[in-house]
Protein backbone atom coordinates (compact mmCIF):
# COMPACT_ATOMS: atom_id res chain seq x y z
CA UNK A 1 0.00 0.00 0.00
CA UNK A 2 1.31 3.82 -0.72
CA UNK A 3 0.48 7.04 0.31
CA UNK A 4 -1.91 9.04 -1.45
CA UNK A 5 0.54 11.53 -2.10
CA UNK A 6 3.34 8.93 -3.96
CA UNK A 7 -0.12 7.89 -5.98
CA UNK A 8 -0.79 10.69 -7.33
CA UNK A 9 2.73 11.88 -8.45
CA UNK A 10 3.53 8.38 -9.35
CA UNK A 11 0.38 8.73 -11.64
CA UNK A 12 0.91 12.39 -13.08
CA UNK A 13 4.85 11.26 -13.91
CA UNK A 14 2.92 8.57 -15.90
CA UNK A 15 0.37 10.87 -17.96
CA UNK A 16 1.45 13.35 -20.66
CA UNK A 17 -0.15 16.43 -21.96
CA UNK A 18 -1.97 15.37 -24.94
CA UNK A 19 -1.13 17.50 -28.73
CA UNK A 20 -2.52 20.84 -28.59
CA UNK A 21 -5.21 21.80 -31.29
CA UNK A 22 -6.48 24.82 -32.40
CA UNK A 23 -10.33 25.53 -32.41
CA UNK A 24 -12.84 27.88 -32.56
CA UNK A 25 -13.32 30.10 -29.34
CA UNK A 26 -17.09 28.40 -29.35
CA UNK A 27 -15.37 24.67 -28.78
CA UNK A 28 -13.46 25.63 -26.16
CA UNK A 29 -15.21 25.49 -23.30
CA UNK A 30 -14.20 24.01 -20.27
CA UNK A 31 -10.68 23.29 -22.15
CA UNK A 32 -7.18 25.23 -21.29
CA UNK A 33 -5.49 27.40 -23.18
CA UNK A 34 -1.98 26.02 -24.74
CA UNK A 35 -0.76 29.91 -24.54
CA UNK A 36 -0.66 32.94 -22.97
CA UNK A 37 -2.96 35.35 -24.52
CA UNK A 38 -2.71 39.25 -24.86
CA UNK A 39 -5.61 41.66 -25.24
CA UNK A 40 -5.05 43.29 -29.22
CA UNK A 41 -7.44 45.58 -28.40
CA UNK A 42 -8.59 48.00 -24.93
CA UNK A 43 -11.37 47.74 -23.37
CA UNK A 44 -13.71 50.08 -23.72
CA UNK A 45 -12.02 49.91 -27.68
CA UNK A 46 -13.11 53.99 -27.28
CA UNK A 47 -14.77 56.11 -25.24
CA UNK A 48 -18.07 55.60 -25.41
CA UNK A 49 -21.32 56.82 -23.25
CA UNK A 50 -22.76 54.98 -20.58
CA UNK A 51 -26.38 56.37 -20.91
CA UNK A 52 -28.86 57.52 -23.33
CA UNK A 53 -28.30 60.98 -22.92
CA UNK A 54 -26.13 64.47 -24.28
CA UNK A 55 -22.48 64.68 -24.22
CA UNK A 56 -21.09 68.14 -22.86
CA UNK A 57 -18.92 69.83 -21.74
CA UNK A 58 -18.80 69.21 -17.67
CA UNK A 59 -17.43 72.93 -17.03
CA UNK A 60 -20.01 74.92 -19.00
CA UNK A 61 -23.10 72.42 -17.59
CA UNK A 62 -23.76 73.15 -14.30
CA UNK A 63 -27.51 72.60 -12.77
CA UNK A 64 -29.77 75.20 -15.15
CA UNK A 65 -27.14 75.75 -17.85
CA UNK A 66 -28.97 75.89 -21.00
CA UNK A 67 -27.19 74.02 -23.59
CA UNK A 68 -27.20 74.34 -28.02
CA UNK A 69 -27.75 70.54 -29.03
CA UNK A 70 -25.05 70.59 -32.61
CA UNK A 71 -25.94 67.00 -33.36
CA UNK A 72 -26.92 63.65 -32.95
CA UNK A 73 -24.11 60.75 -32.38
CA UNK A 74 -25.88 56.65 -32.37
CA UNK A 75 -23.77 53.76 -31.69
CA UNK A 76 -22.27 52.67 -34.53
CA UNK A 77 -20.56 54.86 -37.20
CA UNK A 78 -18.28 57.67 -35.49
CA UNK A 79 -19.80 60.88 -37.01
CA UNK A 80 -16.65 62.58 -35.36
CA UNK A 81 -18.44 65.28 -33.35
CA UNK A 82 -16.67 67.89 -32.12
CA UNK A 83 -18.72 70.00 -29.34
CA UNK A 84 -17.30 73.46 -27.49
CA UNK A 85 -18.53 75.08 -23.97
CA UNK A 86 -22.07 75.33 -24.07
CA UNK A 87 -22.83 72.85 -26.89
CA UNK A 88 -23.62 69.01 -26.42
CA UNK A 89 -24.95 66.29 -29.01
CA UNK A 90 -27.46 63.94 -28.61
CA UNK A 91 -25.74 60.80 -27.83
CA UNK A 92 -26.71 56.75 -27.16
CA UNK A 93 -25.31 54.55 -25.30
CA UNK A 94 -22.46 52.53 -26.87
CA UNK A 95 -21.70 55.82 -29.05
CA UNK A 96 -18.44 57.35 -29.46
CA UNK A 97 -18.11 60.43 -27.15
CA UNK A 98 -17.85 63.68 -29.40
CA UNK A 99 -13.95 65.42 -29.14
CA UNK A 100 -14.33 67.91 -26.45
CA UNK A 101 -17.03 66.35 -24.65
CA UNK A 102 -15.88 65.01 -20.80
CA UNK A 103 -18.66 64.14 -19.55
CA UNK A 104 -22.53 62.89 -20.69
CA UNK A 105 -26.11 64.09 -18.95
CA UNK A 106 -28.86 60.94 -18.84
CA UNK A 107 -31.71 62.19 -20.82
CA UNK A 108 -33.65 62.01 -17.73
CA UNK A 109 -31.93 64.70 -16.08
CA UNK A 110 -32.49 67.72 -18.83
CA UNK A 111 -35.37 69.55 -20.36
CA UNK A 112 -35.35 69.35 -24.13
CA UNK A 113 -36.49 73.09 -25.35
CA UNK A 114 -36.45 72.51 -29.64
CA UNK A 115 -32.68 72.44 -30.04
CA UNK A 116 -31.51 73.48 -26.75
CA UNK A 117 -31.13 71.69 -23.40
CA UNK A 118 -31.96 72.69 -19.64
CA UNK A 119 -29.57 70.72 -17.59
CA UNK A 120 -31.16 69.75 -14.04
CA UNK A 121 -28.53 68.41 -12.41
CA UNK A 122 -24.47 69.04 -11.35
CA UNK A 123 -22.61 67.11 -13.61
CA UNK A 124 -18.86 66.29 -12.85
CA UNK A 125 -16.56 65.88 -15.64
CA UNK A 126 -15.79 62.06 -16.15
CA UNK A 127 -19.65 61.12 -15.71
CA UNK A 128 -21.39 58.24 -17.82
CA UNK A 129 -18.16 57.91 -19.98
CA UNK A 130 -16.47 54.56 -20.14
CA UNK A 131 -12.96 55.44 -20.91
CA UNK A 132 -10.98 53.41 -23.13
CA UNK A 133 -8.62 51.19 -21.73
CA UNK A 134 -10.18 51.57 -18.23
CA UNK A 135 -11.38 47.77 -17.86
CA UNK A 136 -8.80 46.37 -19.82
CA UNK A 137 -5.03 47.75 -21.79
CA UNK A 138 -3.75 46.92 -24.84
CA UNK A 139 -1.09 43.95 -24.26
CA UNK A 140 -2.63 42.66 -20.91
CA UNK A 141 -2.32 39.48 -20.78
CA UNK A 142 -5.92 37.95 -21.07
CA UNK A 143 -5.35 34.30 -20.89
CA UNK A 144 -2.36 32.17 -19.28
CA UNK A 145 -1.02 28.86 -20.61
CA UNK A 146 -2.96 26.23 -19.28
CA UNK A 147 -6.14 28.50 -17.95
CA UNK A 148 -9.30 26.87 -17.95
CA UNK A 149 -11.85 28.37 -19.98
CA UNK A 150 -15.05 29.67 -19.63
CA UNK A 151 -18.34 31.05 -20.90
CA UNK A 152 -16.13 34.45 -19.79
CA UNK A 153 -13.04 33.81 -21.16
CA UNK A 154 -14.77 33.07 -24.46
CA UNK A 155 -16.65 36.39 -24.46
CA UNK A 156 -13.51 37.91 -23.30
CA UNK A 157 -11.45 36.53 -26.37
CA UNK A 158 -14.51 37.56 -29.00
CA UNK A 159 -13.89 40.84 -27.65
CA UNK A 160 -11.01 41.05 -29.12
CA UNK A 161 -12.20 39.53 -32.17
CA UNK A 162 -10.17 35.80 -32.27
CA UNK A 163 -11.98 33.42 -34.04
CA UNK A 164 -9.75 30.76 -33.05
CA UNK A 165 -7.74 29.62 -29.53
CA UNK A 166 -5.08 27.02 -29.12
CA UNK A 167 -5.87 24.58 -26.31
CA UNK A 168 -4.54 21.41 -24.84
CA UNK A 169 -5.22 17.76 -26.62
CA UNK A 170 -8.45 16.39 -26.19
CA UNK A 171 -8.65 13.44 -24.04
CA UNK A 172 -10.73 10.38 -24.90
CA UNK A 173 -12.08 7.59 -22.08
CA UNK A 174 -13.75 4.38 -21.83
CA UNK A 175 -15.30 3.03 -18.93
CA UNK A 176 -16.29 -0.65 -17.80
CA UNK A 177 -18.43 -1.36 -15.00
CA UNK A 178 -17.79 -4.90 -13.93
CA UNK A 179 -19.64 -7.66 -11.71
CA UNK A 180 -21.99 -10.49 -11.82
CA UNK A 181 -24.71 -8.72 -9.38
CA UNK A 182 -24.95 -5.26 -11.74
CA UNK A 183 -27.38 -4.99 -14.09
CA UNK A 184 -27.86 -2.07 -16.53
CA UNK A 185 -30.83 0.56 -14.84
CA UNK A 186 -33.80 0.12 -16.98
CA UNK A 187 -33.65 -4.33 -17.21
CA UNK A 188 -35.31 -5.77 -14.90
CA UNK A 189 -33.91 -6.64 -11.62
CA UNK A 190 -33.58 -10.38 -9.99
CA UNK A 191 -32.64 -11.05 -6.13
CA UNK A 192 -29.25 -10.38 -5.26
CA UNK A 193 -28.66 -8.02 -8.32
CA UNK A 194 -28.46 -4.05 -7.73
CA UNK A 195 -28.79 -1.45 -10.21
CA UNK A 196 -25.39 -0.43 -12.28
CA UNK A 197 -24.89 3.48 -10.76
CA UNK A 198 -21.20 3.84 -11.12
CA UNK A 199 -20.99 3.99 -14.46
CA UNK A 200 -23.33 6.70 -14.50
CA UNK A 201 -21.43 8.65 -12.26
CA UNK A 202 -18.13 8.03 -13.92
CA UNK A 203 -19.28 8.59 -17.21
CA UNK A 204 -20.61 12.53 -16.09
CA UNK A 205 -17.29 13.00 -14.37
CA UNK A 206 -15.34 11.88 -17.01
CA UNK A 207 -17.78 14.82 -19.10
CA UNK A 208 -17.49 17.56 -16.43
CA UNK A 209 -13.62 16.75 -16.31
CA UNK A 210 -13.74 17.68 -19.96
CA UNK A 211 -12.94 14.22 -21.57
CA UNK A 212 -14.88 12.86 -24.37
CA UNK A 213 -15.94 9.36 -23.15
CA UNK A 214 -16.15 7.04 -26.17
CA UNK A 215 -17.57 4.21 -24.56
CA UNK A 216 -19.09 2.81 -21.66
CA UNK A 217 -19.99 -0.92 -21.27
CA UNK A 218 -21.01 -3.64 -18.23
CA UNK A 219 -19.15 -6.86 -18.11
CA UNK A 220 -19.78 -9.64 -15.82
CA UNK A 221 -17.00 -11.47 -13.19
CA UNK A 222 -16.00 -13.53 -15.97
CA UNK A 223 -11.81 -13.63 -18.28
CA UNK A 224 -13.09 -13.76 -21.49
CA UNK A 225 -15.78 -11.15 -21.73
CA UNK A 226 -13.31 -8.47 -19.26
CA UNK A 227 -10.50 -9.43 -21.44
CA UNK A 228 -12.37 -8.15 -24.62
CA UNK A 229 -14.04 -5.62 -22.63
CA UNK A 230 -10.29 -4.16 -21.88
CA UNK A 231 -8.84 -4.70 -25.27
CA UNK A 232 -11.76 -2.69 -26.31
CA UNK A 233 -11.40 0.00 -24.11
CA UNK A 234 -7.62 0.63 -23.70
CA UNK A 235 -8.31 1.88 -27.55
CA UNK A 236 -9.14 5.17 -25.54
CA UNK A 237 -6.28 7.28 -24.11
CA UNK A 238 -7.59 6.46 -20.46
CA UNK A 239 -9.54 3.54 -19.45
CA UNK A 240 -11.64 3.56 -15.78
CA UNK A 241 -12.67 0.28 -14.76
CA UNK A 242 -15.12 0.11 -11.67
CA UNK A 243 -15.61 -3.08 -9.16
CA UNK A 244 -13.32 -5.91 -9.80
CA UNK A 245 -10.46 -5.20 -8.29
CA UNK A 246 -10.27 -5.91 -4.87
CA UNK A 247 -8.82 -9.57 -4.09
CA UNK A 248 -12.21 -12.14 -3.85
CA UNK A 249 -11.57 -14.91 -6.42
CA UNK A 250 -14.21 -12.57 -8.55
CA UNK A 251 -12.36 -9.66 -8.83
CA UNK A 252 -10.31 -10.31 -11.94
CA UNK A 253 -9.35 -7.21 -12.98
CA UNK A 254 -6.14 -7.20 -12.12
CA UNK A 255 -5.08 -10.75 -13.54
CA UNK A 256 -6.93 -9.71 -16.61
CA UNK A 257 -4.90 -6.85 -17.43
CA UNK A 258 -1.77 -8.44 -16.39
CA UNK A 259 -2.68 -11.20 -19.27
CA UNK A 260 -2.69 -8.33 -21.35
CA UNK A 261 0.57 -7.45 -21.02
CA UNK A 262 -0.62 -4.35 -18.85
CA UNK A 263 1.82 -2.98 -16.48
CA UNK A 264 0.05 -2.46 -13.13
CA UNK A 265 2.37 0.91 -11.58
CA UNK A 266 -0.12 1.00 -8.09
CA UNK A 267 -2.28 -1.40 -6.21
CA UNK A 268 -3.86 0.09 -2.91
CA UNK A 269 -3.60 3.10 -1.39
CA UNK A 270 -3.69 4.71 1.80
CA UNK A 271 -7.32 6.33 1.49
CA UNK A 272 -10.63 5.55 3.23
CA UNK A 273 -12.61 5.09 1.09
CA UNK A 274 -11.06 3.89 -1.89
CA UNK A 275 -8.41 1.59 -0.90
CA UNK A 276 -8.04 -1.32 -3.94
CA UNK A 277 -7.25 1.34 -6.38
CA UNK A 278 -5.23 0.35 -9.12
CA UNK A 279 -3.14 2.17 -11.94
CA UNK A 280 -1.59 0.60 -14.61
CA UNK A 281 -0.77 1.14 -18.73
CA UNK A 282 -1.75 -0.95 -21.37
CA UNK A 283 -0.67 -0.11 -24.57
CA UNK A 284 -0.03 3.56 -24.03
CA UNK A 285 -3.82 3.66 -21.90
CA UNK A 286 -4.05 5.04 -18.91
CA UNK A 287 -5.70 2.58 -16.57
CA UNK A 288 -7.62 3.01 -13.48
CA UNK A 289 -9.87 0.12 -11.41
CA UNK A 290 -11.77 1.53 -8.77
CA UNK A 291 -13.58 0.43 -6.13
CA UNK A 292 -16.96 -1.00 -7.01
CA UNK A 293 -18.35 0.74 -3.97
CA UNK A 294 -19.76 3.62 -5.26
CA UNK A 295 -18.29 6.37 -2.65
CA UNK A 296 -14.97 4.79 -3.13
CA UNK A 297 -15.28 5.14 -7.01
CA UNK A 298 -15.98 8.88 -6.24
CA UNK A 299 -13.70 9.69 -3.93
CA UNK A 300 -10.66 7.92 -5.94
CA UNK A 301 -11.66 9.30 -9.02
CA UNK A 302 -11.67 12.94 -7.60
CA UNK A 303 -8.08 12.62 -6.06
CA UNK A 304 -6.57 10.55 -8.49
CA UNK A 305 -8.08 10.42 -11.72
CA UNK A 306 -9.52 14.01 -12.00
CA UNK A 307 -5.65 15.09 -12.15
CA UNK A 308 -4.60 12.92 -14.51
CA UNK A 309 -7.17 14.09 -16.66
CA UNK A 310 -6.28 17.32 -16.67
CA UNK A 311 -2.47 17.47 -17.22
CA UNK A 312 -3.25 15.29 -20.40
CA UNK A 313 -5.44 18.29 -21.14
CA UNK A 314 -3.17 20.45 -20.01
CA UNK A 315 -4.15 22.44 -17.29
CA UNK A 316 -1.74 24.02 -15.08
CA UNK A 317 -3.88 23.60 -11.95
CA UNK A 318 -4.87 20.06 -11.24
CA UNK A 319 -6.67 20.82 -7.73
CA UNK A 320 -10.00 20.38 -6.41
CA UNK A 321 -10.93 23.87 -5.45
CA UNK A 322 -10.79 24.16 -1.42
CA UNK A 323 -12.99 26.38 0.44
CA UNK A 324 -12.45 27.53 3.95
CA UNK A 325 -15.87 26.40 6.36
CA UNK A 326 -16.17 26.45 9.68
CA UNK A 327 -16.88 22.33 11.73
CA UNK A 328 -20.72 22.15 12.85
CA UNK A 329 -18.90 18.83 14.76
CA UNK A 330 -15.64 17.74 16.35
CA UNK A 331 -13.96 14.68 14.02
CA UNK A 332 -10.98 12.44 14.71
CA UNK A 333 -9.58 10.21 12.50
CA UNK A 334 -8.50 7.07 14.49
CA UNK A 335 -7.73 4.87 11.81
CA UNK A 336 -4.53 4.33 9.64
CA UNK A 337 -5.74 6.01 6.40
CA UNK A 338 -6.65 9.42 5.47
CA UNK A 339 -10.40 9.91 5.41
CA UNK A 340 -12.38 11.65 3.43
CA UNK A 341 -15.87 13.08 5.19
CA UNK A 342 -18.73 13.63 3.04
CA UNK A 343 -20.21 16.90 4.07
CA UNK A 344 -22.83 19.95 3.20
CA UNK A 345 -20.59 23.08 3.01
CA UNK A 346 -22.93 25.89 3.57
CA UNK A 347 -23.38 29.76 4.42
CA UNK A 348 -19.21 29.11 5.48
CA UNK A 349 -20.05 26.31 7.77
CA UNK A 350 -19.22 22.15 7.34
CA UNK A 351 -21.69 19.55 8.69
CA UNK A 352 -20.77 15.69 7.90
CA UNK A 353 -23.96 14.22 6.25
CA UNK A 354 -25.45 10.38 5.76
CA UNK A 355 -23.67 7.19 6.76
CA UNK A 356 -19.53 7.78 6.21
CA UNK A 357 -19.52 4.00 4.51
CA UNK A 358 -18.15 3.81 1.07
CA UNK A 359 -21.41 2.19 -0.13
CA UNK A 360 -23.83 4.80 1.12
CA UNK A 361 -24.87 6.62 -1.76
CA UNK A 362 -27.47 8.73 -0.90
CA UNK A 363 -25.41 10.87 1.43
CA UNK A 364 -23.25 11.13 -0.78
CA UNK A 365 -25.76 12.50 -3.56
CA UNK A 366 -26.72 14.71 -0.40
CA UNK A 367 -23.04 16.31 0.18
CA UNK A 368 -21.44 19.31 -1.80
CA UNK A 369 -17.54 18.58 -0.23
CA UNK A 370 -14.93 16.22 0.81
CA UNK A 371 -12.72 17.21 4.13
CA UNK A 372 -9.63 14.84 4.17
CA UNK A 373 -9.01 14.09 8.07
CA UNK A 374 -5.06 12.72 8.29
CA UNK A 375 -4.26 10.03 9.94
CA UNK A 376 -4.41 10.85 14.29
CA UNK A 377 -6.03 14.72 13.50
CA UNK A 378 -8.26 15.57 15.78
CA UNK A 379 -10.62 18.42 14.29
CA UNK A 380 -12.40 20.34 17.05
CA UNK A 381 -15.81 22.01 17.02
CA UNK A 382 -15.24 25.59 15.47
CA UNK A 383 -12.05 24.91 13.47
CA UNK A 384 -11.85 26.54 10.19
CA UNK A 385 -11.28 23.60 7.67
CA UNK A 386 -10.46 23.57 4.02
CA UNK A 387 -13.17 21.59 2.34
CA UNK A 388 -12.70 20.20 -1.30
CA UNK A 389 -15.40 20.72 -3.54
CA UNK A 390 -15.90 19.71 -7.40
CA UNK A 391 -19.17 21.67 -8.22
P1 LIG B 1 -16.19 -4.83 -5.86
O1 LIG B 1 -15.24 -3.69 -5.90
O2 LIG B 1 -16.44 -5.43 -7.18
O3 LIG B 1 -15.79 -5.82 -4.81
O4 LIG B 1 -17.59 -4.23 -5.38
C1 LIG B 1 -17.72 -3.61 -4.12
C2 LIG B 1 -19.16 -3.21 -3.89
O5 LIG B 1 -19.54 -2.26 -4.83
C3 LIG B 1 -20.14 -4.35 -3.99
O6 LIG B 1 -21.13 -4.18 -2.98
C4 LIG B 1 -20.74 -4.16 -5.37
O7 LIG B 1 -22.02 -4.71 -5.48
C5 LIG B 1 -20.74 -2.68 -5.50
N1 LIG B 1 -20.64 -2.27 -6.91
C6 LIG B 1 -19.74 -2.77 -7.79
N2 LIG B 1 -19.91 -2.21 -8.99
C7 LIG B 1 -20.96 -1.34 -8.88
C8 LIG B 1 -21.61 -0.49 -9.79
N3 LIG B 1 -21.22 -0.42 -11.07
N4 LIG B 1 -22.63 0.27 -9.35
C9 LIG B 1 -23.00 0.18 -8.04
N5 LIG B 1 -22.41 -0.59 -7.14
C10 LIG B 1 -21.40 -1.38 -7.54
MG1 LIG C 1 -17.41 -7.08 -7.92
Amino acid sequence: MISEDEARNRILEEVSPRPERRVLISDALNCFSACDVVARLPLPIFDNSAMDGYAVVASSSRKGARLKVIGEQPAGADRQLRISPGEAARIFTGAPIPIGSDAVVMQEDVTREGEQIVVNVDIESGEFIRWSGCDLAEGQRILEHGERIHPTTIALLGSQGFIHVTIGGEVNAAVVSTGDEIVEPGKELHPGQIYDSNSALLQTLLQRCGACVKSAEHCPDQHEPLRKAIQRGIKSHILVITGGVSVGEHDLVQATLRSLGARIDIWRVAIKPGKPFLFGQADGCAVFGLPGNPVSAFVTFLQFVRPAILKMMGANNVDLRKVPAKLIVGLTNEGDRPHYVRGRIEDGTFTPIGRQESHALFGLSQSNGLLRVAVGESLKIGAIVDVQIWD
